[in-house]
């Protein structure tokens, strides 16, 4: 029985693992399809195409580039049956991440942060002489550190918005990308009310929020969703 639970806990936190982390799963590829899409996309928006493209074995959308380098991109197996239009558009997204510079922004925001704000407080923790100051001090730290990782991900919210609108404004088909975001929707039919509590605590906003931007400031890309988008969660 106990062995059993085990096993099926070690079954939950492999796929956890492999649900978070599936890049680390990931493999280059000489993948000639991709590597057109590659070099078209980076030669239309004046940029040094990826090097490397990496490829990871999973049954849902992703896409990564560590922007700070930005020499390579990883995709999932997924993606890459999505069509040449939806990779387009992911591609163009997060090429915008490594032009806005976005990656070194919200690593200067961070170190800014640390120092104006959770260095003091684990100065005054250090310093602290009774253990009424010292509880003091480490709930004040606690605190600081949720509230500065509030910050960095509403920031971080904030390029993945930008980074959409550069993508929909250059791609060849703005609606493909529209429509892989709509798929989002319908993988996570997450509730609007938890999407509004959960958004506050994650790096990228809900695929309606996103699609929403999008439609803010490009009212012509409202006839993307009379196919895919029509009906689902939200209502736009
Ligand atoms: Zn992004």
């Amino acid at each position: 029985m106990l062995v059993n639970k085990m096993q099926q806990y070690k079954k939950v936190l492999k796929r956890f693992i492999r649900l978070k982390f599936w890049w680390l799963y990931a493999k280059p590829v000489n993948d000639t399809f991709l590597y057109d899409i590659n070099q078209a996309v980076a030669k239309k928006i004046g940029m040094k195409p990826f090097k490397v493209i990496k490829v990871a074995e999973a049954s849902f959308y992703n896409a990564m580039v560590f922007s700070f380098s930005c020499k390579s991109i990883t995709i999932t197996s997924f993606l890459k049956e999505a069509g040449r239009d939806a990779i387009e558009g992911v591609f163009l997204h997060e090429y915008a991440h490594c032009k806005l510079k976005h990656g070194q922004k919200l690593f200067c925001l961070a170190l800014l942060l640390l120092i104006l704000s959770i260095l003091p407080v684990t100065y005054l923790l250090l310093n602290s002489t009774s253990m009424i100051e010292a509880v003091f001090a480490s709930i004040t730290l606690a605190l600081v550190y949720i509230f500065v990782q509030l910050i960095l991900r509403r920031k971080a919210r904030r390029f993945e918005y930008e980074a959409d609108l550069f993508a929909a404004l250059h791609a060849t088909n703005s609606c493909a990308y529209i429509d892989l975001l709509c798929s989002f929707l319908r993988h996570k039919p997450f509730k609007n009310k938890i999407n509004k509590i959960t958004e506050i605590f994650s790096s990228h906003p809900s695929p309606h929020s996103r699609i929403e931007n999008i439609v803010r400031h490009f009212p012509e890309m409202l006839k993307c969703m009379e196919n895919t988008c029509r009906g689902g969660p939200g209502g736009i």
